[in-house]
């Protein structure tokens, strides 16, 4: 994948981009483009809202084509159905001319005030500013998933992933380029924006409420995103097959032992010893040949990446 290539402005002036993956939001469109163009509007840097469409099928294709005839600081990208959430992140990135790009929400939830406060962050020399959330209004069941979620990721994570920090932030074009030409597949964008570097910081950002009931990543999305996160920033599942591994061999050495010692005082019937030892040694034997298979393909996947 390449990034566009474009020439340094001066430091003064330089352009913001604002990617928006959009799925079924016609219903706000205007109004966040609208809040979106009126806080851009008091920077002193010009911006490109890019729009991308994920898919939708209520109007929302049309409805950003019409906001981007209508103001040429608009773009939009259509997918040909829908991919995901990740997956327009992704696009938005690829295309993203921005010396600072930020990427939000489209459904209102991400509040456009908090974009000057990471401009000038980034102004003062962080290049990814991330929004920590503050007082999520989503239903209990969902807090409680997210609470646990990130800070399960962070205790087992290989790299510093920070906890109640999502999408939302404001990442430098140097790091945009590395986090676009990683060729994973499976997509976790917070995952890939800690695991770029460089000098980060996050501030708190409250979390509004979504515009309706209705969250355009089911739930079932939501823990196939929690599976990537998990197993491409953390190994340790695999580790603990070389917890299985040991606790099976001194399961082993425990059952061998037992076993002779009933054998030897003529106490066990024919077969039951030798049954048992073959199945422990080589029950033993399986969690750690998948211990060591598993460290060659943790060592694959961090080569590919
Ligand atoms: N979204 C998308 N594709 C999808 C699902 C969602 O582009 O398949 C967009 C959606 O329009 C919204 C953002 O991704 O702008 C976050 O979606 P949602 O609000 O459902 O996620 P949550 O805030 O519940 O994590
Ligand atoms: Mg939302």
């Amino acid at each position: 994948m390449t990034f566009p290539t474009r020439t340094q402005p001066a430091p003064h002036s330089r352009l913001i981009s604002v990617i928006l993956p959009v799925y079924n939001e016609v219903a706000v469109l205007s109004e966040l483009t609208e809040r979106l163009v009126s806080t851009l509007d008091t920077e002193r840097h010009s911006f490109e809202i890019i729009f991308v469409d994920d898919g939708s099928t209520d109007g929302s294709a049309e409805a950003i084509d019409t906001l981007a005839t209508d103001d040429d600081r608009i773009r939009a990208i259509h997918f040909s159905r829908n991919f995901g959430h990740q997956a327009a992140l992704h696009a938005g990135l690829t295309t993203a001319n921005g010396d600072a790009i930020v990427i939000m929400d489209s459904d209102l939830q991400d509040d456009p005030a908090a974009i000057p406060r990471m401009v000038s962050m980034w102004e003062s020399g962080f290049q990814v500013v991330y929004a920590i959330r503050t007082q999520r209004k989503e239903s209990p069941l969902k807090r409680v998933l997210f609470y646990a979620f990130y800070r399960i990721l962070r205790s087992i994570s290989r790299v510093d992933i920070p906890v109640d920090a999502g999408n939302f932030g404001l990442i430098d074009r140097r790091a945009a380029q590395h986090i676009v030409q990683l060729p994973e597949v499976s997509r976790f964008y917070p995952g890939l924006r800690s695991w770029v570097g460089f000098t980060q910081t996050g501030i708190e950002v409250e979390r509004a409420e979504r515009h309706d009931n209705t969250p355009r990543v089911t739930l079932s999305g939501l823990l196939s995103l929690a599976r990537t996160a998990l197993f491409s920033f953390s190994s340790t599942p695999l580790t603990l097959f070389y917890a299985v591994a040991f606790l099976s061999c001194l399961a082993c050495f425990g059952l061998t032992s037992f076993t002779l010692f009933q054998k030897l005082n003529g106490a066990a019937s024919t077969g039951w010893a030798s049954g048992l030892i073959t199945a422990s040694f080589f029950g033993t034997l399986n969690a750690l040949g998948i211990a060591i298979l598993g460290e060659y393909v943790v060592r694959i996947f961090d080569q590919v990446r």
